[in-house]
């Protein structure tokens, strides 16, 4: 049976528990994944938000959770789904998402209520659903794929600790995450038994590394989740490493605020403020995730004084298109987050299926710059395999220089001449496209 968002609202206020419904085979998902379903919200004892899609799934499913527990990120946290019989009682999954269940070694499914909430249960293709819910396609090994596809473990001098650029280091706090996302580039080490307190083990040798290491002036704490600490751990490992003289900046890579957005507690930002400059780097993929909870969640930060930046990955079919991308970003800046990167998708095994080609990335750019604030438009990088690093493509607005003019196309497509006399021989004689060229307005691009 398919629920209208209007039956949702009027959906009884004590369905039976989740166990009972499911027994039953009578629990029903929200259905139809729509935007008036994230704008109405109520504000829980806890001061959190709560919008109607959010709270129709917990009556649906965890009636006897109240909206204050819901609220609560250690409740989110600790009932994680897991398994995927579980799940399929929520979604009803597609032939590829239930075959996925023979062997979830490698990376394994963990998904918030919460995040589970915004699925639309009645299609497979739902992009927040295609990131979190696994599918046969993972289990195939494609051309060019590796379980470390950054070589980062061959960047790494002490466990848990990657150092590849010249003055900043990627510590690597914990391995656990409140959600696996489907193409994680960590799916080799993310997620496996143990992960915290195996992690933990590692703090002292990267540490010792960094301060024995006065180039380090940026320290990236990521892993996994750091946000999946505690807040006290946090703050040992953040005031250990503000002791280090030389390290000037810290940034934090989370997609906590956009799957756990319950996480961001008064007493998590006061804490964090104390560390300035801090910085924080959001995952976020779709303009589904910014719900009324996850804007909360990122508000609170900034109004902490934590610039926010965003990271997203290029996804087949989930992002790929100039008005999602476009959406999302505005949507970001709407919440105080600066849009920063685009990745390519890392070709980590069995991730084919959400790769675009290279060249999408910079059609959406393309279609994207001038055409909507500069503010909004990440830059789109490839990580080179191997350990390359970040190389970022640009579309070519540049097409050469004609004599003493820089000839460039603008957004629109439009030539435009620049007069540029004092080019250096060398570039002259590079970017030179040939009056032929300019003649007739074709230009090659370079
Ligand atoms: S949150 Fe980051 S580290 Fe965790 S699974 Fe997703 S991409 Fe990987």
């Amino acid at each position: 049976m398919t629920l209208s968002t209007a039956e949702l609202e009027q959906a009884p206020a004590e369905p039976p528990s989740l166990t009972t419904a499911l027994s039953r085979g009578t629990a029903q998902a929200p259905s139809a994944h729509d935007a008036a379903s994230f704008s109405r919200t109520q504000n829980t004892a806890s001061g959190f938000v709560l919008s109607a899609r959010s709270d129709a799934f917990r009556r649906r499913f965890y009636p006897e959770v109240s909206q204050k527990t819901w609220s609560d990120w250690h409740w989110q946290y600790a009932n994680r789904i897991t398994s995927l019989g579980v799940l399929g009682t929520m979604l009803g999954l597609s032939e590829e998402e239930a075959g996925a269940g023979t062997g979830l070694a490698a990376l394994p499914l963990a998904v918030t209520p919460y995040y589970a909430a915004q699925f639309d249960p009645h299609n497979p293709a739902h992009p927040l659903r295609r990131t979190m819910v696994p599918t046969v396609e993972e289990w195939s090994l494609n051309p060019g794929e590796s379980a470390d596809p950054l070589g980062e473990d061959s960047h790494s001098p002490v466990p848990g600790l990657v150092h590849r650029y010249p003055d900043r280091v990627l510590f690597l706090a914990t391995d656990s995450c409140s959600a696996y996302c489907r193409y994680c580039t960590r799916s080799r080490r993310v997620g496996k038994p143990c992960a915290g307190s195996a992690s933990r083990r590692r703090w002292p040798a990267a540490i010792e590394y960094i301060e024995n290491h006065p180039e380090v002036r940026d320290v990236l704490i990521s892993g996994g989740d750091p946000l999946t600490m505690t807040d006290s751990a946090l703050n040992h490992l953040l005031s250990q490493l503000r002791r280090i003289p030389h390290v000037e900046f810290i940034r934090i890579g989370t997609k906590a605020p956009i799957v756990m957005p319950q996480r961001i507690t008064p007493a998590l930002v006061r804490m964090l403020r104390r560390y300035h400059p801090l910085f924080m780097s959001i995952h976020c993929t779709h303009p589904d995730e910014l719900t009324p909870e996850a804007s909360q969640a990122l508000n609170r930060l900034a109004d902490g004084g934590i610039p926010l930046g965003s990271q997203t990955v290029l996804l087949k079919g989930i992002n790929d298109n100039v008005p999602t991308m476009t959406a999302l970003m505005q949507g970001l800046l709407k919440n105080r987050v600066r849009p920063y990167y685009l990745y390519h998708c890392d070709p980590v095994q069995g991730s084919a299926h959400f790769r675009t080609p290279i060249y999408k990335g910079v059609e959406i750019i393309r279609g994207m710059r001038g055409f909507t604030t500069g503010y909004a438009v990440p830059t789109y990088v490839v990580d080179a395999p191997g350990g390359g690093g970040k190389i970022p493509l640009m579309p070519d607005y540049v097409q050469g220089y004609d004599g003493e003019e820089l000839v460039m196309r603008n957004y629109e497509g439009g030539l435009y001449r620049s007069y540029d006399p004092a080019v250096p021989l060398a570039a002259h004689n590079v970017h030179n496209a040939g009056p032929a060229g300019c003649a007739d307005g074709d230009m090659p691009c370079l």
